[in-house]
C-alpha cells in the first residue's frame, strides 16, 4: 500500500503492486479484470482490499476515457457503470479507481461526508473529468474539496506525437512537456494539478517524484503493454 490517510469521516487508499495473490506480470495486487490475468485471482483481490479497508461493496467502474460522472445511489448493487469518476455521500460504499499510467484521483468533500474517484488519462485531461467530479460534488453541497493525486506516468517518459501533445496543451497548457530524450510529451499530472488548482481545490500529490513507467512498484502500460496489471486507489465515506 502506498498511501492511507483519514480526513473527517473519509478514509482513502492508494496501493502499490504489493499484497495480492497474482502472478507474472501481474505480481501481485493486480486490481484489472481485462488485461489476461486470472478473474478468479483478481476479484481474490478485490475482496482482500475491500476487507483491508472494511467495507463490504467497492463499486468500480470500466472506465472509458470519457468525462462522465455517476453518484452510487444511481449503480446497480452490481453494476459496473462505464465512467471515469465514480462519487458518493452513501457511508460504507468504498470506490475504486484502477490505473496503469494515468492518474488516479480522490475527491474528498471537508464540509460535507462526499467523495469521489477520478481516472485521468490524456483524453481525460482534453474532456475535462476532473472539473466534471467537481462540479458535480459542488453541485450536491460540497463546497470545499480537497484532492489526492496518485502516481502515473511523469512528463519526462509519456512520449505522444507533437500534434497529439499540442491538442493536449491547446486545452491545458501546463501539461505540455519534453521527454527526457528531447521529444514532444504530455505531463498528465501537472494537468490535472492545474485544473484543480484553477477550480480552487487544494491538492496532495502523492505522485511527485515517481514514474509508473520508471518504477516497478507500479503497474505500467508503458512498460508491461497489455499484460499490464492495474493499481488505483479507494475511498470510503464513513
Ligand atoms: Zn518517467
Amino acid at each position: 500500500m502506498l498511501h492511507r490517510e483519514t480526513v473527517d469521516r473519509v478514509e482513502l487508499v492508494f496501493t502499490d503492486r504489493d499484497g495480492g495473490l497474482s502472478d507474472g506480470p501481474w505480481a501481485s495486487l493486480n486490481l484489472g479484470t481485462s488485461n489476461g490475468d486470472d478473474p478468479g485471482l483478481v476479484l481474490l483481490n478485490l475482496a482482500r482490499l475491500a476487507d483491508e479497508i472494511g467495507v463490504d461493496r467497492l463499486v468500480r467502474m470500466t472506465q472509458v476515457h470519457g468525462a462522465d460522472v455517476v453518484w452510487t445511489d444511481e449503480v446497480a448493487a452490481d453494476e459496473i457503470p462505464q465512467v471515469d469518476a465514480l462519487l458518493t455521500d452513501q457511508p460504507g460504499v468504498g470506490l475504486l479507481v484502477r490505473v496503469a499510467d494515468c492518474v488516479p484521483i480522490v475527491l474528498v468533500g471537508l464540509d460535507q461526508p462526499m467523495a469521489g474517484v477520478v481516472h485521468c488519462g490524456r483524453e481525460g485531461l482534453i474532456k475535462g473529468v476532473v472539473p466534471a467530479a467537481v462540479a458535480a460534488l459542488r453541485e450536491r453541497g460540497a463546497e470545499s474539496l480537497r484532492a489526492w493525486v496518485g502516481p502515473r506516468a511523469c512528463g519526462q517518459c509519456y512520449e505522444l506525437p507533437e500534434q497529439m501533445a499540442d491538442t493536449v496543451a491547446a486545452i491545458v497548457p501546463s501539461a505540455r512537456s519534453t521527454t527526457s530524450w528531447g521529444t514532444p510529451a504530455v505531463d498528465i499530472g501537472a494537468g490535472v494539478l492545474a485544473q484543480l488548482h484553477a477550480l480552487g481545490v487544494t491538492a496532495t500529490d502523492l505522485g511527485a517524484g515517481l514514474c509508473t513507467i520508471e518504477d516497478e512498484r507500479f503497474f505500467s502500460y508503458r512498460r508491461q503493454g497489455q499484460d499490464s496489471g492495474r493499481f488505483g486507489a479507494v475511498v470510503v465515506v464513513r
